[in-house]
């Protein structure tokens, strides 16, 4: 073993005696039902919130498009891998936003660091949610900006630093619009009134939104009535409600044609293949014109999440599809994620450093693929849980966890 092997031996050996170290399982997701580790489980773990993914039409539109064109893009965009589905689901993308343009990355994570890192210069100040995405953590980081993080959804603070802190550039202020891990959503209306004091940009990751929130399913700032401006600069993916991979940028034609010159990770990176362009197309046309789907997801989460509380349980305030249910400690929330899987239910446990240390939590994420059935089903396991784990258990385990950072 080399000095690099023994200094990843370390590491492995340090994540797996504090129980951290994590492996890949097998899995496939097939609308609410999902085959987990060789056997069919329901499960409340996956992104597809409209229920998309699964579907015919969907996947349909995902193999017309690879035969229409090819597999993969074959290179970057710059070069060779700008083919027309991509065109296309751009010019959607940008309409169904109300905004002049769109470009369309990778992933989402791609279009976090490439946005960031392309925008803000040395003499800017990025102002961040403390539970921004990872995605947006790491952007900031790649950027020589000076980096200032405000408490979670709290607009007094983020004004403190907007007016204590000298800037001689721009400012941004960058946030989830949905927080991936708490299901909340951002003040965004007076955020943007704060942000606009400081002539700051806001720049809003709306993942979790988009397809789930607004009339027409465009999402958060849709939801709102907040139109897209030239200080609003719009993020959403092509891989949870959209059903597919991807993700995209809208807003001004001069914001894209800056971002086709300097976003690395758009530059350098091989454009989206016609197959998942093809499926976005079709979920993102379904997804506007289905609206039973939104409502659906979104009454099932309210039950789930009203159910739940009423046992006793902490779940966080919160109206979107993600119901986090805040437990506190890491051994108790893998013994209830066990639990769950033994009575043929999976809910993943999420620990640090996705959230805070002793904010370990079960997140479930309802889709559109549920039934009120699955509800009730996911709903008894929790009541069960509460009689095994006895009272001073639970009542412990929820006070410790009840806190936010
Ligand atoms: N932003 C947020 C808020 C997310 O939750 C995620 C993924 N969970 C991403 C960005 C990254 O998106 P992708 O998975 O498409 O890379």
């Amino acid at each position: 073993m080399n000095q690099l092997e023994s200094r990843i031996q370390r590491e492995l050996a340090r994540l797996r005696e504090i129980g951290r170290e994590r492996s890949l399982s097998s899995s496939l997701v097939q609308g609410a039902r999902m085959r987990f580790e060789g056997r069919e489980v329901l499960h409340f773990a996956s992104n597809d919130y409209l229920g998309l993914s699964f579907d015919s039409r969907v996947r349909e539109a995902a193999q017309i498009a690879s035969m229409r064109y090819c597999a993969g893009a074959t290179g970057s965009r710059l070069i060779s891998g700008n083919h027309p589905e991509l065109v296309m689901l751009e010019a959607e993308l940008a309409s169904w936003h109300g905004a002049e343009a769109s470009l369309v990355f990778s992933s989402g994570y791609a279009a976090n660091i490439g946005v960031i890192s392309a925008l803000a210069q040395p003499e800017d100040v990025i102002f961040s949610d403390e539970l921004n995405h990872a995605s947006i953590i790491d952007g900031c980081r790649m950027t020589r900006s000076k980096v200032v993080v405000y408490r979670h959804a709290d607009l007094e603070h983020l004004y403190r630093l907007l007016r204590e802190t000298r800037c001689q550039g721009q400012r941004f202020v960058v946030t989830d619009a949905v927080f991936s891990m708490d299901g909340d959503i951002a003040p965004i209306g007076d955020l943007l009134g704060v942000a606009r004091r400081f002539e700051a940009v806001t720049v809003l990751d709306d993942a979790h939104g988009v397809g789930v929130l607004g009339t027409k399913g465009a999402g958060t700032l849709e939801s709102l009535g907040i139109p897209v401006a030239d200080d609003i600069v719009v993020i959403g993916t092509l891989s949870k409600a959209l059903a597919a991979q991807g993700a995209y940028v809208a807003g001004r034609r001069i914001l894209i044609d800056y971002l086709v010159n300097r976003a690395r990770s758009f530059i350098f990176s091989t454009g989206l293949a016609p197959s998942c362009a093809g499926a976005a197309r079709k979920a993102r046309k379904i997804a506007e014109h289905e609206a039973w789907r939104r409502e659906k997801v979104l009454s099932l989460s309210a039950v789930l999440r009203a159910g739940i509380r009423k046992l006793g349980y902490l779940v966080l305030d919160g109206s979107t599809t993600i119901v986090p249910v805040v437990v506190g400690d890491e051994h108790n929330v893998m013994e209830m994620s066990d639990f769950f899987l033994k009575k043929g239910v999976y809910v993943p446990a999420v620990r640090p450093p996705s959230v805070p240390e002793g904010q370990c939590r079960l997140r479930l994420c309802v889709t559109a693929a549920h039934e009120t059935s699955d509800i009730e089903r996911v709903l008894a396991i929790f009541g069960e849980w509460k009689q095994i784990a006895h009272n001073d258990y639970l009542v412990t385990s929820l006070v410790k966890g009840g806190e936010r950072r």
